[in-house]
């Protein structure tokens, strides 16, 4: 899985492991575990090599959950291209990346999980993140498409929008002043009158991978409190 050294990757790592699988990260940041590789998705290159040992530590990877990510916040007027370029190449070409890079290993085995973590503001947009929102929109198409793709070979494809959980994106944007409010106003906004847990996210991953959830794919499954229905 990518992004796994901190929030809500971590979560997921964590669960996943709990539930009983060999779980490698790629992260700029991974954990010290012995299976985990410091790798920009970005770079095909990188992601490569990062798999190569992957696999031989741990065979084919028929399970991938995308959730390496990275905000921004800037007026669209004063957007640099730069900006813009960055947050599309790490949420949305990352995923391109990974997906094709693993891709063979679940096309051999005739069975994957694909989980593709983007955003509860692709559905609802985000003031001042144009390029976020554009890039985590873009995933939640790529998920359909590739669900489409792939499903004849027994790989399901779904992703799972956050919406407002407590993680340290949410905190430095807090911080920043960048909530519109703080996060104890917006918990008053929530249906579910709290904010999410990675252990949210992770818990809906858990399921998306199992055996179990074979006949949902394509599928948007949104985890943010009833924020975006
Ligand atoms: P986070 O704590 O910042 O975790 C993101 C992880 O991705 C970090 O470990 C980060 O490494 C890693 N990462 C960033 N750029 C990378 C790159 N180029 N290559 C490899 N790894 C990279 O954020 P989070 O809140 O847990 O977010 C996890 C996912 O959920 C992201 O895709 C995010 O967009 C999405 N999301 C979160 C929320 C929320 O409410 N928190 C809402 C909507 C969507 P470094 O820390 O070293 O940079």
């Amino acid at each position: 899985m990518t992004g796994g050294g901190s929030g809500i990757g971590r979560a997921i790592a964590e669960r996943l492991r709990a539930d009983g699988h060999r779980v490698a990260v790629l992260d700029l940041n991974p954990p010290d575990d012995g299976l985990s590789h410091k790798a920009d998705v970005t770079s095909r290159e990188q992601v490569d090599e990062a798999l190569a040992r992957v696999r031989a530590d741990l065979g084919p990877v028929t399970i991938l959950v995308n959730a390496a990510g990275l905000d921004g916040f800037k007026r669209f007027t004063e957007l640099s291209f730069d900006a813009w370029q960055r947050v599309i190449d790490v949420n949305l070409n990352g995923v391109f990346h990974c997906v094709q890079a693993v891709l063979p290993d679940m096309l051999e085995a005739g069975w994957g999980r694909i989980v593709n973590i983007s955003s509860s503001s692709a559905h609802s947009g985000q003031q001042y993140m144009a390029h976020y929102v554009s890039a985590k929109s873009a995933v939640n198409g790529l998920t359909k498409a590739l669900a489409l793709e792939l499903g004849p070979a027994g790989v399901t494809v779904n992703a799972v929008p956050p919406g407002f959980i407590d993680t340290p994106m949410l905190r430095k944007a807090e911080e920043r002043g960048l909530l519109g409010g703080t996060i104890e106003d917006h918990i008053r906004r929530t249906p579910v009158r709290r904010v999410g847990t990675p252990e949210d996210l992770a818990a809906t991953c858990s399921f998306l991978i199992s055996e179990e959830a074979g006949y949902i794919t394509g599928q948007i499954v949104g985890v943010n409190g009833g924020r975006n229905t």
